[in-house]
């Protein structure tokens, strides 16, 4: 074993895989065993198996699949018995028929096998899928034969276990076969494209998180920059922060000093208000004085005009009164004028009447007497008239 053979060994050792390495299938297509790979994420071997077949008689095609919602292909996926996991796995089923559908303009990864320029086109970006995912694919369409791309050459070369030689793949597997241990071809190529998912990205290698830092020459060298970056961000960052603790110092400094000058103010206004309230104040007393005043000389002055409207009216009542005691008086008097004439007309009357029954009486005793003489001289002329019968008289006497 050489020194390379070793040091990749030992850098393998290193890197831990966020993901099993899938089982091989036989007798499913490269989709399925791409397929099969992004179900392992989450589901062990028989579900998985389980979800494709469950998937493969509910849509007729990949691109029918491609297209559904994450939901309804959860909704297929009863069978499986998922539970919670069924919309995650939906969602993972989509990205991964996204991602070949836009990375190789089909679903269907059969082109692995034969051509490698396609192939070293599709493994270099596949954000979802990877390179470890992209690599196990490769190394199963090759019949098992080490698959070397562009993108494990870069990370080896960054390493320094092989130095790329003008983008020659054949002069690249020259170095690199000799580098892969025995019996874990497999585990080689897709351990360096974790490594080459994770953090040795094309343009932008991210050397200070990599496991491999330590261990690769470019890394070292990034590494290094970096912190030396980091460094001169840190310095950045504490004189921007001085200078930020200044802004603020200086920050709270106007605004204590606006807000002394807004109390200052406030004070002021608040005497001010207080001085024209007293200002107000007086002068509502002032008019309330003036007001009781005027209302005690009104209330005065209407008791007055009460007490001269009530005397006069006492006056008016005396007089009426008096008048009205005169006026009785009067007409008692003329009453009892009235009546004393009254009765000396009854007396009259009665006298009158009375002389008038005396006179009538002595007009019946006249008359009576008259009658009496009558008769008596009726009665003594009698024999004298029963005379003439007998000798007729020599004339009447004349009433
Ligand atoms: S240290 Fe940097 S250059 Fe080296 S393998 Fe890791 S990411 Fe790539």
């Amino acid at each position: 074993m050489s020194k390379k053979s070793d040091a990749a060994v030992k850098l393998m050792e290193k890197i831990q895989l966020r993901h099993p390495i899938p089982e091989q299938l036989e007798g499913y297509s490269l989709m399925h065993q791409g397929l099969y790979a992004i179900l392992r994420r989450q589901l062990q071997p028989a579900p998985s198996l389980k979800v494709i077949e469950v998937l493969k008689t509910a849509y007729g095609d990949w691109n029918e699949l491609r297209v559904a919602q994450a939901q309804e292909i959860a909704g297929h996926l009863k069978p499986a018995q998922l539970g919670e996991r069924a919309i995650p796995v939906a969602r993972d089923v989509r990205e991964y028929l996204q991602e070949v559908f836009q990375r190789s303009h089909g679903l269907d990864l059969e082109f692995l096998r034969d051509d490698p320029v396609s192939s070293a086109r599709f493994v270099s970006i596949l954000p979802f899928i990877g390179t470890a995912t992209a690599s196990y694919l490769m190394w199963i369409a090759s019949g098992r034969e080490l698959p070397v791309t562009p993108t494990l050459v870069r990370v080896l070369d960054r390493i320094g276990l092989v130095t790329r030689q003008g983008g020659s793949m054949k002069k690249a597997r020259a170095q690199i076969e000799p580098l892969v241990p025995e019996h874990d071809q497999l585990g080689f190529v897709v351990k360096f494209g974790e490594v080459a998912s994770r953090w040795c990205d094309a343009r932008k290698p991210a050397c200070h998180a990599c496991v491999l830092v330590d261990d690769c020459k470019y890394g070292k060298k990034a590494y290094k920059e970096w912190k030396l970056q980091q460094e001169r961000l840190e310095v950045l960052r504490q004189k921007d922060e001085a200078r930020q603790a200044v802004l603020r110092q200086k920050e709270e400094e106007r605004l204590a000093r606006e807000a002394a000058k807004a109390a200052k103010k406030a004070a002021a206004d608040a005497a001010k208000k207080a001085a024209e309230d007293a200002r107000l104040a007086a002068i509502a007393a002032r008019k309330k004085a003036q007001e009781d005043e005027r209302l005690r000389i009104k209330k005065e002055r209407e008791a007055e005009l009460a007490k001269k409207a009530a005397a006069r009216q006492a006056e008016i009542q005396k007089k009426q009164q008096a008048k009205e005691a005169k006026a009785k008086e009067l007409a008692a008097k003329k009453l009892a004028a009235e009546k004393a004439r009254a009765k000396a007309l009854a007396d009259k009357e009665k006298a009158r009447l009375a002389k008038q029954a005396k006179e009538a009486a002595a007009a019946k005793a006249a008359a009576a007497k008259a009658a009496a003489l009558k008769a008596k001289a009726k009665k003594a002329a009698a024999p004298k008239a029963a005379a003439s019968k007998k000798k007729p008289a020599k004339g009447k006497k004349k009433r």
